[in-house]
């Protein structure tokens, strides 16, 4: 049976490059009637974040992406937090030193820095070895009585290492290349490679699909595999994902953003947006002079202050920036991967059935935000009503919108009027304005300039307010019928009757349709709206 791990170390959000791996260890677990494992590799004390792998867990469900055995769902490998999973390790570790395939190590940082500067001055990297006697574990004590660090290093086997790849075939990693190292820290913790391997092998793991930045650890953990008698399982590495601004896509793209805006915004005002993000001066210059980064948080909250959206990369930003789930899988799955043919747009059953590992692409892949932007659109038009309403309602709680509501009639409607969005950011932004109070509308001053304040903007206002008044019953049909006929009576378009109406009711120009607009608000706030707007911009 095909089994496949996701292993996040969490250390913050869920972004997209974890995302898509894994995406495609479901997609794997999911064409082989296999089973997908989650596991979470805790082990890096320092960096790890309490509600990181609870968010972790939030965001792949919101994309659809249940594992077969975990945490909150259990199974027979559990459990599956590495940081509750010591007492395994040590097993395994006890025994590699045992045998001399690992060994202690005293050295303080001081040490190590020093035995690195020196072979760089020798233009090299650290290759570490052995003794040629193997400290015991008295030594070991001792040391640990004087107050050095001990750290346990796997010895690697004197011999180049090649492993194979679905995606690059055989890689030969040279013997004089290949350093000793660390296996278990000084805080006793094991590293991620060694819990790593352990635990790969003692939950069956038959593929590890994983970002290529990891094709280097490869010849480690094949090389502790065959130390401790384990399978050795097939390792696919995924090519890079790069941004359109160049480089690699990475976290650092909203602060980077962030800072060029700043740059290259000549008004801000830099103490009250210091304040806003909560930080102090100096943390603010520094992050100006691209000498630290704050949080994300801190980004955010910059962001917020400023009314400006930062290119999303953890799944959490997609999902406020109005994406849908659906769209995320399918980009995410032709991110250095292809089903052959020109398919694009597809569902993810189909990508379920039509997975096949050998189609992984060597080359980068580029994370095109516009056609992720046509993808959305495409999905959000697919959708079924249904789904879409559970996706909108979900979306109105996560950005907490004035627009939610529990009228599921009513947001039904709204997001059936505006077919063609891109986002469901976008429908939302143009429904709020059904949700404000009359004498409380957001108005948007270029819009009141350029539709009302313009020519006879004011006065065709005050003409459609005394036609709608003649209405009798009100219908979207009835409203188009009485504009349109008070269009062809002044001889203009309909977008001259229209516009003025759109901005006296809902402040900018931009709401659903506008018939649909009028008959929501219904007769009386319209002509109320309509009244305060010709107040207020009038003279
Ligand atoms: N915890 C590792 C990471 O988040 C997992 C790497 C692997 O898949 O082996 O990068």
């Amino acid at each position: 049976m095909v089994v496949t791990r996701f292993a996040p170390s969490p250390t913050g959000y869920l972004h997209v490059g974890g995302a898509r791996t894994a995406l495609f260890c479901w997609l794997m677990a999911r064409h082989h009637n296999g089973r997908m494992i989650l596991r979470i590799e805790d082990t890096d004390q320092k960096r790890n974040t309490p509600t990181a792998a609870k968010q972790v867990q939030d965001d792949l469900r919101w994309l659809g992406i249940e594992w077969d055995e975990g945490p909150e769902v259990g199974g027979p490998n559990g459990p599956y937090a590495q940081s509750e999973r010591l007492d395994i390790y040590k097993k395994y570790m006890d025994k590699l030193l045992a045998e001399g395939k690992a060994y202690y190590c005293f050295d303080t940082p001081e040490e190590l820095k020093a035995m690195r500067d020196q072979a760089e001055k020798a233009k090299k990297s650290l290759i570490y070895r052995a003794p040629a006697v193997l400290p015991t574990e008295a030594d070991a004590q001792k040391a640990r009585e004087e107050g050095r660090p001990v750290t346990v290093r796997f010895a690697m086997p004197d011999k180049d290492m090649v492993i194979t790849d679905v995606v690059r075939d055989e890689c030969t990693f040279k013997r004089d290349e290949l350093s000793d190292f660390i296996i278990q820290k000084s805080d006793g913790f094991p590293t991620y490679h060694f819990a790593c391997v352990v635990d790969d092998e003692l939950m069956e793991i038959t593929h590890i699909i994983r970002g290529q930045e990891h094709l280097m650890n490869t010849p480690w953990h094949v090389a502790m595999q065959e130390s401790l008698g384990f399978k050795t399982p097939v390792y696919v590495h995924m090519s890079v994902t790069m941004s359109e601004t160049g480089g690699k896509l990475s976290k650092r793209e909203r602060p980077k953003a962030l800072k060029n805006i700043i740059k290259q915004t000549g008004d801000i005002d830099l103490d009250a947006l210091t304040a806003a993000a909560g930080i102090d001066a100096e943390e603010m210059s520094r992050f100006l002079k691209g000498k630290a980064v704050p949080d994300m948080p801190v980004i955010d909250k910059m962001a917020g202050y400023l009314g400006i959206s930062l290119p999303e990369i953890n799944v959490v930003d997609f999902m406020k920036s109005g994406y849908l789930p659906e769209t995320m899988v399918n980009f995410l799955a032709l991110l250095g991967w292809n089903p052959g043919g020109d398919r694009e747009i597809m569902t993810t059953d189909e990508l379920i059935e039509c997975f096949d590992i050998s189609r992984f692409a060597k080359s980068n892949s580029l994370f095109d935000r516009k056609k992720l932007l046509s993808f959305n659109t495409e999905h959000i038009r697919m959708l079924s009503p249904e789904k879409l309403l559970f996706h909108f309602k979900n979306y109105l709680k996560i950005v907490n919108s004035v627009v939610l509501c529990d009228d599921d009639k009513l947001l039904a409607r709204l997001v059936r009027i505006n077919e063609g969005a891109r986002t469901l950011a976008d429908i939302e932004r143009k429904c709020r304005f059904l949700f404000a109070d009359d004498d409380d509308l957001d108005y948007d001053m270029k819009s009141v300039k350029k539709v009302l304040l313009k020519k006879d903007g004011l006065a065709m206002l005050g003409l459609v307010g005394e036609t709608l008044k003649g209405l009798g019953e009100l219908s979207p049909a009835s409203i188009e019928k009485c504009l349109r006929g008070l269009a062809e009576e002044k001889e203009v378009g309909l977008g001259k009757v229209a516009q003025p109406l759109r901005v006296g009711i809902c402040g900018n120009t931009v709401s659903p349709p506008i018939f649909d607009s009028v008959d929501m608000l219904g007769m009386d706030r319209t002509l109320n709206r309509i009244e305060i707007t010709l107040k207020k911009f009038g003279d």
